[in-house]
């Protein structure tokens, strides 16, 4: 067998992953060692005779599980992005053994006795702000980790755990399998109204999988929804609405239905054991939004307006769709189509005419140059550097003095060994404990691969919000890793992301990079226009889908005790109390819902979204209030943002960018949500 690459000092240039020599066979022994160290290391601390000081305990702890931390890296980036058998096996066994040493480690009466005692006199300690805040985040986490519970209630704590690690691999990897199961395959007598670009899309995915003269549509999202969009064959439309509103509900192997029951009754009893009434009241604790209630009382404030502007969309549906001679109350599979309809008559507006404009290198450049122009980085390609699969690309980050910022992985296309969705990650975080470590980052996208890619408008936002993610690690200042770039609340963690996705569509960037594929010439002003004339179309579909999903998330973790849990009724009990127009449909229900059970960090989390939305949403207008989006000054207070991670309160953040606490006025505008729209 080889030298495994994890037991050297990697050469590569930046201090990459040896991508090409790394094997699925590294991982375990990687992973075994990785852990005996790391408990070595806590060994090392806690049996200090010297008393406990920041630098022998906190700062040894943050050097502590370093070999850990670039293995499980490495492997839960390929794990999410490019797996494999090999690697979903080694997940299964090891998301519980890795649950186990980290619980291990945050109920060792040790450590805590030792970090207790220092925040006990934190005030007498001359610590600067970073340290105090670090001092207190890991005082807090060991607390809602359980450390001041009795012995036998530790260990109960430290075996759901381990079990909610196995139930969130599982989950994660049967929505992956249904995934990968289903396809719809196509004839040309069943491609009618889509055009050139979803059938060049299917044509392509159909090569793939080596059904060479027919069309394939999957369930990445950016297949099925141009399909739901554009198909006139109803019936297709359909097929495809139930597989992908069925996915993880199949019952054998792959059902995750069991596996939620299972999950929020483990999480309600890890909030009971730590005195909180329910898994909601437990997570939001630590949170800006604090209590279930403030963040009810949040997407309510968007329900209702919602709602009825949903029922004005659906009124409209319903005129186009009679007038083509469908006699049949509008479904799920017929929203986004005639929806589309609406927009071209009413706004003029064809997705088809809109979409070879947006060609993905270009609109990789817009971003780029968004960043260039906000915060002084540019970036440029590197093409000699490792890779774990041909389609990732490679770039280099430079400040405007052109020293070495970090490292940005582009991973864009769908493909059968890739979660689906869309996120931001890490392979390394910037710090400057012992000298600096600059960041490595990864922003995985699943469009689909063409000659030209093309993106759709929707498609275009998510590339720069995923880049929003991406420059908050990379812009990271910070001095410990724990509170690293994209290290802050969950609730602020959207914000950097969603504020940056406002550049892509002003008209200073649609007028220099949405460039038509093939004459290059840039889109018609009269174009343009109707495109952001048409920017709060359908929003009322969008807010209800996405809220319906935040407010069950929110009530499946409020339950105090769910031990029986009967999935489906609940589901059905819940939409009629909600009120869910049933024409809309959830936009994840819970046997697929990854966010809140294929890990945990976005479970009663889901809100996160809209609550950063209020604040990007007020943020974004100081840029145009100020009559320049890149007003210099602005964007500096903004770059201060990014930069500080989590070593500053996250609304002392926003005020010192803003100069004041946010409004939701911004977002209601945004949304086409206030009365007068
Ligand atoms: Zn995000």
């Amino acid at each position: 067998m080889t030298e495994n690459p994890f037991f050297e000092t990697w050469t590569t240039p930046f201090g990459l992953p040896p991508f090409e020599r790394i094997r699925p066979e590294h991982f375990p022994p990687a992973f075994d060692r990785a852990m005996t160290e790391h408990n070595a290391e806590i060994a090392a601390i806690t049996g200090s005779v010297v008393g406990p000081t920041f630098a022998n305990t906190i700062e040894a702890l943050e050097r502590s599980g370093r070999l850990l931390d670039r293995v499980s890296r490495v492997f839960f980036n390929l794990d999410a992005s490019n797996t494999n058998d090999a690697l979903e096996a080694i997940a299964r066994d090891y998301a519980p053994k890795l649950a186990q040493h980290h619980m291990q480690i945050v109920l060792d009466k040790g450590i805590f006795g030792r970090i207790d005692e220092l925040h006990s006199r934190r005030e007498t300690l001359e610590l600067a702000d970073d340290q105090l805040r670090l001092l207190e985040r890991y005082h807090l986490r060991l607390v809602r980790s359980g450390a001041l519970l009795r012995p036998e209630q530790k260990s109960r704590m430290a075996a759901i755990a381990e079990r909610l690690a196995v139930l969130h691999t599982l989950f994660g990897q049967n929505v992956l399998h249904d995934e990968r199961d289903w396809q719809l395959v196509l004839d040309e007598a069943d491609l009618d109204g889509l055009p050139d670009f979803a059938r060049a899309a299917a044509a392509q995915a159909a090569k793939d999988r080596g059904l060479g003269e027919r069309w394939v549509v999957t369930l990445a999202r950016s297949s099925a929804e141009p399909f739901l969009t554009f198909s006139s064959r109803r019936d297709l439309r359909r097929s495809l609405w139930e597989a992908w509103t069925a996915r993880g509900t199949h019952q054998g192997a792959n059902d995750n239905a069991p596996l939620i029951g299972e999950i929020v009754a483990l999480r309600a009893e890890q909030a009971r054991l730590l005195g909180y009434d329910n898994f909601a009241a437990y997570r939001l604790d630590d949170s800006m939004a604090k209590t279930a209630d403030a963040v009810e009382s949040l997407l309510l404030q968007v329900w209702s307006p919602a709602k009825d502007k949903a029922r004005a969309e659906l009124a409209e549906l319903e005129e186009v769709a009679r007038s083509e001679g469908l006699n049949e109350p509008i479904q799920p599979w017929d929203w986004r189509y005639y929806a589309e309809k609406v927009r071209q008559a009413h706004y003029d507006l064809d997705e088809a005419e809109v979409k070879p404009y947006f060609v993905l290198d270009n609109m990789v450049q817009a971003a780029f140059d968004t960043a260039r122009r906000l915060f002084g980085v540019s970036f440029s390609e590197r093409n000699d550097l490792p890779v774990y699969h041909p389609d990732v690309r490679v770039w280099e980050v430079r400040d405007s003095a052109g020293e070495h910022v970090g490292i940005f992985l582009h991973d864009n296309f769908a493909r059968p060994s890739k979660r689906s969705g869309a996120w931001s990650s890490r392979y390394r975080d910037q710090q400057t404990l012992d000298g600096t470590v600059a960041p490595i980052v990864v922003n995985i996208n699943n469009f689909l691969k063409g000659a030209p890619t093309l993106l759709s408008f929707d498609d275009a936002l998510t590339l720069f919000h995923e880049f929003g993610h991406g420059l908050h690690g990379l812009l990271s200042r910070v001095r410990y890793r724990s509170q690293s770039g994209t290290a802050v609340r969950r609730d602020f963690v959207e914000f950097p992301s969603q504020i940056f996705e406002h550049w892509m569509s002003v008209p200073e960037t649609l007028r220099r990079y949405a460039r038509h594929h093939q004459t290059g010439q840039p889109i018609p002003e009269d174009l343009l226009r109707r495109l952001l004339a048409a920017r709060t179309f359908n929003q009322g579909f969008a807010t209800v889908e996405f809220t319906g999903s935040a407010l069950l998330d929110l009530e499946l973790h409020c339950r105090p005790s769910p031990q029986t849990l009967d999935l489906a009724q609940f589901e059905g009990e819940f939409l009629d109390r909600i009120g869910m127009p049933k024409e809309v449909g959830l936009r994840h229900r819970p046997a697929h819902f990854q966010h809140l059970f294929a890990g945990g960090g976005y479970a009663a989390g889901y809100y996160a979204y809209l609550w950063a939305e209020v604040l990007d949403a007020d943020g974004f207008a100081a840029f145009t209030e100020a009559g320049d989006v890149f007003d210099p000054e602005l964007a500096a207070r903004l770059k201060a943002v990014y930069s500080s991670g989590d070593t500053r309160d996250p609304m002392e953040l926003y005020r010192a960018f803003r100069g004041r606490d946010p409004k939701i006025e911004a977002l209601l505008a945004q949304r086409g949500l206030t009365a007068s729209q």
